[in-house]
């Protein structure tokens, strides 16, 4: 991978501090150009400064950032060749859609008539050709954010910055437009960092989920990857839902292991993993319940069940006393207090760490 062609992006060894207080350690990472990559986190973990430290709206204490090779560590925003798609859309209320996109060109010093031509195409490419003359207020909320989207692109920026960008929209639209950003950035293959603490959205949306915690780098990798191969119980419960036990690892197999829990044993993925006591994320639908068998390994009691429409959620008791939730199908329901055997699918069970 080249990181000096243009749309990368390189953190090395970034520091940030507010006074006293240090929001981001020491932070490194890459960015490859054309890729969605999401930063993901809980509330106060530094996504937010991270973005606008990439941004230029706010400066590092140390360490260096790259856009497309080039230091841009100390630059203001405006000298960085990127844009940035705020949650709040900023735009001018007094403007119509069309003044909103232009305005934003000409500033950056292109001619009038030019800046009208693009702004025009800027709208067509999200979708809102021939509503340029409405005002903000005379849009919907995903039109408006569809406004800033296109305002954003057609100043061509190496990388496009989303903070947060669905926030303000409802439940159905956020669907929809985090869809529509994702095809937009697919068909013109620009690089963009998208800020989340939603989890659904990242796994939707991105190329890459970088997940952070208290400033640092919790795990990073595909959305597949770390769903199925979370690093810790944090990544495990931060991305989906899991029940997290205690096992022994009884054999190692290549890349698999087999593993005991209460006395059921199962093969799972393992790499780097020792035989001895470990720590289990089990997704709630990697459960299966069947009704107990005098010989069944691995027994428990249903303590609680809620329907959900799609599927059934229970809390299940197990005879050592841990409790599990599980998502199971609808169509063979258990009652509290009944006795179940516990089994394990295929997948959605991962090794956690020792
Ligand atoms: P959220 O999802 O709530 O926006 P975040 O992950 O984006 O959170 P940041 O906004 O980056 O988090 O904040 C990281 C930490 O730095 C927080 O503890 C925050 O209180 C602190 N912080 C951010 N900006 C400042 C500032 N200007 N002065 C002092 N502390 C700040």
């Amino acid at each position: 991978m080249n990181m000096t062609s243009p749309g990368s992006v390189v953190f090395e060894n970034v520091r940030k501090t507010f006074g006293a207080f240090v929001a981001v350690p020491d932070l490194s990472l890459t960015i490859e150009p054309g890729t969605l990559v999401t930063l993901l986190g809980p509330s106060g973990c530094g996504k937010t400064t991270t973005l606008r430290m990439l941004a230029g709206l706010e400066h590092p204490s140390a360490g260096r950032i790259l856009i497309g090779g080039k230091d841009v560590t100390m630059l203001p925003a405006n000298e960085r060749d990127v844009s940035m798609v705020f949650q709040s859309y900023a735009l001018f209320p007094h403007m119509t859609a069309l003044d909103n996109v232009t305005y934003g060109l000409e500033s950056s010093g292109v001619k009038r008539k030019e800046a009208r031509e693009r702004a025009e195409d800027g709208l067509t490419l999200v979708g809102l050709a021939g509503m340029g003359s409405r005002l903000p207020a005379e849009l919907s909320g995903g039109q408006q954010q569809r406004v800033a989207v296109a305002r954003a692109l057609v100043l061509g920026p190496q990388v496009l910055l989303l903070d947060e960008p669905l926030s303000n929209l409802d439940a159905r639209l956020r669907r929809r437009v985090r869809t529509e950003i994702r095809e937009l950035q697919q068909r013109l293959g620009f690089t963009a960092v998208y800020v989340t603490h939603d989890q659904d959205e990242a796994l939707a949306v991105s190329d890459r989920i970088i997940i952070m915690k208290e400033g640092q780098i919790a795990q990073q990798g595909a959305p597949r990857e770390l769903y199925d191969a979370p690093a810790s119980a944090f990544i495990a419960d931060f991305m989906g839902e899991a029940n997290v036990v205690s096992c022994d690892v009884v054999g190692i197999e290549g890349d698999n292991a087999t593993i005991n829990v209460e006395g059921l044993e199962h093969r799972v993925p393992g790499r780097n993993v020792r035989v001895g006591s470990a720590q289990l994320a089990i997704r709630p639908n990697a459960i299966t319940l069947a009704p107990r068998q005098s010989t069944s390994p691995f027994n428990g009691q249903i303590t609680h069940a809620a329907y959900l429409g799609d599927h059934v959620e229970y809390e299940v008791k197990t005879t050592s006393g841990t409790l599990f939730v599980v998502d199971a199908v609808v169509e063979t329901p258990f009652a509290p207090l009944t006795d179940v055997a516990i089994g394990f699918k295929e997948r959605g069970i991962a090794i956690i760490g020792g």
